[in-house]
């Protein structure tokens, strides 16, 4: 796949702050906004450049030579406007000679209008005076005529007029301007705006060996090591997916050295707080567990109350709180986790960066095919109120046998393949 690359121009900057009033400097909103949105849209897989990441002052020439040396897919220049204070909405400039100018201020006009609640001055085009070839503003039209490299003015609202400037105020504004922006942006480069979150729930996408493997590659403790198999084996039973969990405990407990506030001898492999609501980040502040495998179980449970599965047995003082929370029950994606099960936004981010190199791990030597039984028994099975001797395999003291040898006597059927079978007698 090609990645898009994108340069965002924060207009203004330094000694030039751009407009002003109301309390509001351009300068800083243009800068605020474009590295919001340059994280949106690194975020869905698009390489970003910015002209400027600080307050500096560049001139229009350095920021177009920028742009043409970048050679994007294409660019925004990011402002807002003023002018007489009665004049108030949005409008967005586009080459008057680039098609996909035009197609990108037609994919990101719209979504400002939609995001931020402003009135709707249209899409314009203006032309150099006497220059009927020409686009007027500088940063249209030089890396145009450069490089063919579609560029797109967007001025979302007057700072100088009062209405605008109440919207513009407001604390999440330049979150839904930088979310409108990204949106028109990865419509334009056909990029999905849904994110490829990571799901908590499922069938294990690795096996035990393969996240032992992994765990010794960074130098796990073997107490870290040696309770995979429990993960696994809760995971079975919840259809949470163990190597999730796993993967979160490795950064929990530093792969089972752990070394901060928790201690080894408290069993508590996710970090689990004790059941007061104000409980800190003292090693008293955290749940102590029977034993390792308690200690999973309890893992286990908590994300039972993210996730909103019933808990396995009687839950630990803090499933209770977790229960509480609004968004109780919710909780489907590792990334998430952040800001909830841990206060920095990131943290489901840092899981899953665990988790993708436990899935990168090969698994060591391919899984030993299960050794056949040798010890085989006869036994008498009642089949459709008939008695019959089959022969079985003795495993651990219970005798297995075969389906199909069931299926035969009863001269049924078996339809299905791989994993799932189905038997009609
Ligand atoms: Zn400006």
């Amino acid at each position: 796949m090609i990645v898009p690359k994108f340069v965002i121009n924060p207009g203004h900057g330094g000694s030039d702050p751009g407009a002003q009033g109301n309390g509001i400097k351009e300068k800083d909103l243009n800068l605020m906004v474009a590295l919001k949105l340059g994280s949106l849209l690194q975020a869905r897989g698009i390489e970003v450049y910015y002209t400027r990441t600080t307050d500096k002052p560049l001139t229009l020439e350095q920021r177009s030579n920028y742009i043409v040396q970048v050679k994007p897919d294409a660019a925004l220049d990011l402002h807002h406007n003023a002018y007489n204070g009665q004049a108030r909405g949005i409008e967005t400039y586009r080459s008057a000679f680039n098609a996909k100018s035009k197609k990108l201020a037609e994919k990101v006009h719209p979504e400002l209008i939609k995001g931020l609640g402003m009135a709707d001055r249209g899409i314009k085009t203006k032309l150099y005076p006497n220059r009927s070839d020409w686009d007027y503003y500088h940063m249209i039209r030089e890396p145009q005529r450069k490089a063919g490299i579609p560029v797109i003015i967007t001025e979302a609202g007057f700072i100088d007029n009062t209405q605008d400037a109440a919207i513009m105020k407001r604390a999440d504004f330049s979150d839904l301007e930088a979310e409108a922006l990204a949106r028109g942006i990865c419509a334009f480069f056909g990029v999905s705006w849904e994110l490829n979150l990571t799901p908590i729930l499922g069938p294990p996408q690795a096996t035990v060996a393969q996240a032992q493997a992994w765990a010794r590659s960074k130098g796990a403790h073997q107490r870290f090591i040696d309770i995979a198999q429990a993960y696994w084996h809760y995971g079975q039973l919840t259809n949470i997916r163990p190597e999730v969990l796993y993967a979160q405990s490795a950064h929990e407990t530093g792969f089972g050295h752990y070394g901060r506030a928790v201690h080894p001898e408290q069993n508590n492999w996710a970090g689990i707080k004790v059941g007061r609501e104000d409980a800190g980040e003292r090693t008293e502040d955290h749940e102590t567990f029977a034993t390792p495998e308690e200690g999973v179980r309890a893992h286990f449970n908590h994300v039972c109350a993210y996730v909103g599965y019933e808990p396995i047995g009687k839950p630990h003082p803090r499933y209770e709180v977790v229960k509480s929370m609004p968004w109780a029950g919710t909780v489907r994606h590792v990334e998430e986790l952040g800001g909830k099960w841990a206060p920095s936004p990131s943290y489901g981010e840092r899981i899953v960066k665990l988790l993708n190199a436990l899935l990168a791990t090969p698994a060591p030597g391919e899984p030993q095919q299960p050794e056949l039984p040798t010890i085989t028994r006869r036994i008498g099975v009642m089949v459709n109120g008939r008695m019959t001797d089959i022969t079985g395999y003795l495993i651990n003291n219970v005798t297995y046998v075969p389906a199909s040898a069931i299926v035969e006597i009863a001269k049924g059927q078996v339809t299905g393949h791989g994993d799932h079978i189905r038997i009609i007698l």
